[in-house]
């Protein structure tokens, strides 16, 4: 009977084969980051309720009605983290990892927890990539950060995309723009009851507003390209140029801005096709002002966060498929069995994979937990093969058998 105590609502198991399909995706993510010279941090899941409130915005979905927040025994309050960067700049600052010349390069794996509608692409548990640039407001590191992310989307063969790109301009640009944009705002009937509180509590917000009413209204909304400062405007300008000159295709999209208050300057998002309503498999975006909201010093960064749920909805399935080398030891009768453990042991210290089944089962029965196991041969031992000192080495797709001297067994079983 199965048992009765089942996951919680919007959290799931990962099983295999889908867990090796995950295993590639990070490999590929660690090897790309290595190789732009990142390395990794391993932070904690749960954090004080403050930092995210502080550093996400109280009027964003995340904080306003998305966070597994709980008091711990002690009375404090306590989030289980909606997102990463909050947290890396977190222990950037206590760990002073922001001294020292250059940029900082900084990647993390992991979970990450928001109370949402649970539904395809939308989890209440999912996990994401993250990458962390800190250090620099260069629109060098701007474009090397997103060169990074469509490399690590290359590596794992992500279909047709769109990058998606915008610049939300600096703190004055933004003020500006959102006097424009709520003057605009007042004029209009018909927003959706978020959006009317939004539009005086935080304007910015009403672009990314899900509401189909909503989306129809902004379209004649101005744009932040056109609220631009000199400064930021060449920012963008360059930006765009280095990944036009380094062959990414991007589409400005004047109206995109992230979820998040942190974000200035560069904003960027990549769409998968295929993917229905919940498309964007990553985003990311500068977040100059951060360090300094968290208390810390003045310190330009930028960063994006894959979706790996949704990113491995797109992926092809035989992504992490390696050629089997998997040998299966069909042992009949104690003196064969135990040749058989000896045998698989010197198997593994090879680097073959090797498995055998310790009972007493019929041969039968060893050849289809073989069959269920995906081996890729069967080696059948018996107590004539050990008389012979032969075995026979049986190929699992076709049936093919042949011979093998025991004493050559290990050379040949390793070089298949
Ligand atoms: P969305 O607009 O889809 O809610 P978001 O703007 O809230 O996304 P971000 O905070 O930018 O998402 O997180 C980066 C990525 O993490 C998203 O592009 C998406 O791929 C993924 N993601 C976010 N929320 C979820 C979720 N609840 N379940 C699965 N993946 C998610
Ligand atoms: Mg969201």
């Amino acid at each position: 009977m199965a048992g009765k105590i089942k996951a919680i609502r919007g959290m799931r198991d990962i099983l295999p084969p889908e867990t090796g399909r995950w295993q590639a995706v990070e490999n590929a993510a660690r090897e790309a980051f290595a190789l732009y010279g990142y390395r990794e941090l391993r932070l904690p899941l749960i954090e004080r309720t403050e930092l995210f409130a502080r550093s996400i915005g109280a009027d964003t979905d995340i904080v306003s009605k998305e966070m597994y927040t709980f008091p711990d025994r002690h009375g404090d309050s306590l989030t289980l983290r909606p997102e990463a960067t909050a947290s890396v700049l977190r222990a950037v600052l206590e760990n002073r990892l922001d001294q020292g010349a250059g940029v900082k390069k900084l990647y993390t794996l992991g979970p990450m927890f928001r109370y949402e509608r649970p539904q395809k692409g939308r989890y209440r548990q999912f996990h994401q990539i993250n990458c962390e640039a800190l250090g620099s407001d260069a629109p060098e590191l701007d474009a090397e950060v997103i060169l990074l992310l469509m490399e690590i989307l290359k590596r794992v063969q992500l279909g047709t995309s769109r990058l998606l790109v915008n610049s939300l301009g600096c703190p004055e640009c933004q003020k500006k723009f959102k006097e424009g944009l709520s003057l605009f705002l007042s004029q209009k009937q018909g927003l959706c009851e978020d959006c009317l509180r939004r539009r005086v509590t935080n304007p910015l917000r009403v672009l990314d507003c899900k509401s189909v009413h909503c989306k129809e209204i902004l379209k004649d909304a101005p744009v932040l390209k056109d609220y631009l400062c000199p400064d930021c405007a060449v920012h963008y300008a360059r930006v765009l140029s280095l990944l036009s000159r380094f062959g990414v295709t991007y589409e400005e999209q004047p109206r995109l801005v992230r979820g998040l208050d942190y974000y200035s300057r560069t904003a960027f998002e990549v769409v998968a096709v295929g993917l229905g309503a919940q498309d964007a498999v990553a985003g990311g975006g500068r977040y100059n002002g951060l360090a300094q909201e968290l208390g810390g010093p003045e310190l330009p960064a930028i960063g994006f966060a894959i979706g790996e749920d949704r990113l491995l909805e797109v992926l092809p399935p035989e992504l992490g498929q390696e050629k089997n080398r998997k040998i299966f030891l069909a042992a009949l009768g104690p003196a064969a069995r135990d040749q058989a453990f000896s045998l698989l042991q010197t198997l593994r210290r090879e680097g073959v994979p090797g498995e055998m089944d310790f009972g007493e089962r019929s041969l039968k029965a060893q050849m289809s937990l073989a069959d269920r196991l995906g081996a890729a041969y069967t080696v059948i031992l018996g107590d004539r093969e050990l008389e012979t000192g032969k075995a026979t080495l049986r190929r699992m797709a076709t049936g093919d058998q042949q011979e093998v001297s025991l004493s050559l067994l290990p050379m040949v079983l390793a070089g298949l």
